[in-house]
């Protein structure tokens, strides 16, 4: 008897359908399945006449019968038994892993106050604003002479010859003061307050003009320098990197960031600003 138009999902729960030729199993011996209760036909399943007999006995069966399925499923076992082991092992390290983050999140919401000194901050705001009056001079020879006044003099009267040679405006100097110890060797780095800072501003824009021996730079406060060393070394490996655009720092509005060297000609270049035009700002009904 055959039941070809039979589909799975039709057969009524209480046929029984072999599953080896899919079909119903009726008025024929068959064997159910030990591990999942599917049913084969003896033939189907080439059950031998003496496993027959082992199979139906009532009590005291020792023979088990598994269907092909099971059968395979059993072998795969060792295998899906060591991954499982592989994957409990892998979600302890996770689990681990998960609690170690939790951790350190709260503990670091903890330690923002002391990470995250508001005194800090304004002391560093307060450092910078008063250093945007100062340059550092280098290379300015020392005088030799005892008296504190007269070497000041002498360093203001250096200056002011050196910023004429490409500054037209005599800036007005407050004050002078040598940094660090003495050394013989060469001369100190020599501080100059100006009255204003934007006479730095500029004095530092123009200081290419300026061909001789001395040199010029903003005075900067330990974490600015701290930082633009950190740009530098990254400037250094982004540059180092083949194919890459080279790059340069550039002061964007005041902060020194790294830039395509490209990028940083265009900044230079005034791009007109572009006006925003209206379109389809009317409804019609
Ligand atoms: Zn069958
Ligand atoms: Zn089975």
């Amino acid at each position: 008897m055959s039941n070809n138009n039979l589909i799975d999902e039709e057969v009524d729960d209480l046929e029984i359908v072999c599953t080896l030729c899919t079909e119903k199993i009726i008025n024929a011996k068959f064997a159910r399945c030990d591990s999942c209760g599917k049913s084969n036909h003896y033939n189907c399943a080439k059950i031998t006449p003496t496993e027959q007999r082992s199979l139906e006995l009532r009590s005291n069966r020792r023979l088990k019968f598994f269907c092909n399925d099971c059968t395979n499923g059993m072998s795969a076992l060792p295998q899906i038994l060591s991954t499982i082991s592989v994957l409990q092992d892998e979600i302890k390290l996770l689990r681990q892993s998960i609690s170690e983050c939790k951790h350190r999140d709260t503990t670091s919401v903890d330690q923002q106050p002391q990470d995250f000194d508001i005194e800090q901050v304004i002391e560093e705001i307060a450092d910078r604003q008063m250093k945007r009056r100062n340059i550092i001079f280098h290379g300015v020879i020392e005088s030799e002479k005892l008296n504190v006044a007269e070497r000041q003099a002498e360093d203001v009267q250096n200056v002011t010859k050196t910023l004429s040679l490409f500054n037209d405006n005599c800036p007005n100097i407050i004050m002078t003061a040598r940094l660090g110890k003495k050394n013989s060797n060469k001369p100190r780095p020599l501080r100059v307050v100006l009255d204003d800072p934007r006479t730095v501003t500029s004095i530092l824009k123009r200081k290419n003009l300026y061909k001789g021996p001395i040199g010029f730079s903003s005075d900067k406060t330990l974490q600015q320098r701290k930082h633009m060393l950190s740009l530098k070394n990254e400037l250094e490996r982004l540059n180092s990197i083949e194919g890459g655009q080279q790059k340069t720092i550039k002061y964007i509005k005041g902060c020194p960031k790294i830039v395509d060297i490209d990028l940083s000609k265009s900044l230079n270049s005034k791009n007109p600003s572009t006006s925003p035009t209206k379109s389809g700002s009317t409804t019609k009904m």
